[in-house]
């Protein structure tokens, strides 16, 4: 096959060197800033890599799609909705985005979201439990076992006051009624489970096939949560930049601060990039480039007449 070929040469020409690392989570600072990988999964099953697509990244907000499904699958629609809306915030990942009276934060792709997403993937009577269901779930999504980077989670413990102040707010309007430092410990853990591009476009290529694992046959999340995360993903996974990115690019897709990227096209292809150095908004420069050269070359966007 002439992909890989296609994909290195994508790779090269989406190198540029801009960008800034993460390092408002002291340890993202100390990466390797050169690192790029690029690695597709078709709904069959088939990978192709090219890059650093053994490198090894924690998943970060690339983990929040698929706590969300977690979370419908446990709790079913109405519990989750009824805890977190679906409108887009138009703001950045750490916006205390709630709504006026409720308290009820705009979409599980925000960190207000994802926190309650997490607390609600929790089960009353053993509230620490869920980090090892998560990290089960994206281990089943990845098809191999993934560990927790402990470093990188307690770097960001360090500094995470941020979360901590999001997680008291929705505790105060009885979003959860979890402890919120442990909400926050456990979605912290779930941001630093380490992946590769492989495992990621693995993760994407499971909802691209409608809940199945393409390399493991396993049934994940049915038709109906998937559908609702692809939604959310469109509409929200790249917070402030949702309307750019799909209008541009047209793939829903999730970005994470350590430079990982999904992107998801329902029945064909899972996509994964990562390169560290992020834009304004805390997505990999160069991962946005090399969407920009699939979609274009690849004909992806979901808009287009086929
Ligand atoms: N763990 C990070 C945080 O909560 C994840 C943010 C992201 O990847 N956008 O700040």
């Amino acid at each position: 096959s002439p992909l890989p070929d296609y994909l290195t040469e994508v790779l090269d020409a989406c190198t540029d060197g801009s960008g800034t690392l993460a390092d408002y989570i002291p340890e993202l600072a100390n990466v390797d800033p050169d690192r790029f990988a690029l690695s597709l999964v078709t709904a069959e099953g088939t990978t192709y890599s090219a890059g650093d697509d053994n490198h090894v990244f924690t998943i970060q907000s690339i983990s929040k799609p698929f706590v969300y499904g977690l979370a419908l699958e446990k709790r079913g629609f109405e519990a989750v909705l009824g805890k977190i809306d679906v409108e887009p915030s138009g703001e950045a990942f750490n916006e205390i985005s709630l709504e006026r009276d409720s308290g009820r934060p705009l979409n599980p792709m925000i960190n207000a979201g994802a926190l309650t997403a997490h607390a609600l993937v929790a089960d009353a009577d053993s509230p620490g439990t869920a980090i090892e269901e998560i990290r089960a779930l994206l281990s089943a999504l990845a098809g191999r076992e993934l560990d927790i980077d402990e470093k990188v989670a307690a770097s960001e413990m360090q500094t995470t006051y941020r979360n901590v102040a999001i997680a008291n707010l929705l505790r105060g309007y009885e979003i959860f009624c979890d402890d919120p430092d442990e909400v926050v410990a456990g979605y912290v853990r779930q941001c630093s489970v380490d992946v590769t591009t492989t495992d990621l476009a693995m993760m994407a290529g499971t909802l691209a096939s409608g809940g199945i694992q393409p390399r493991t046959g396993v049934q994940i999340f049915s038709r109906p949560v998937v559908r609702q995360v692809l939604s959310v993903m469109a509409t929200c996974g790249m917070y402030d930049a949702a309307g750019d990115w799909l209008s541009t690019i047209g793939i829903p897709a999730k970005s994470g601060v350590s430079g990982g990227l999904i992107g998801v096209l329902p029945g064909q292809l899972g996509i994964a990039a990562y390169s560290p150095r992020l834009d304004e908004h805390g997505t990999s420069v160069q991962g946005v480039a090399a969407f920009e050269r699939l979609s274009r070359d690849m004909n992806l966007h979901l808009m287009d007449a086929p």
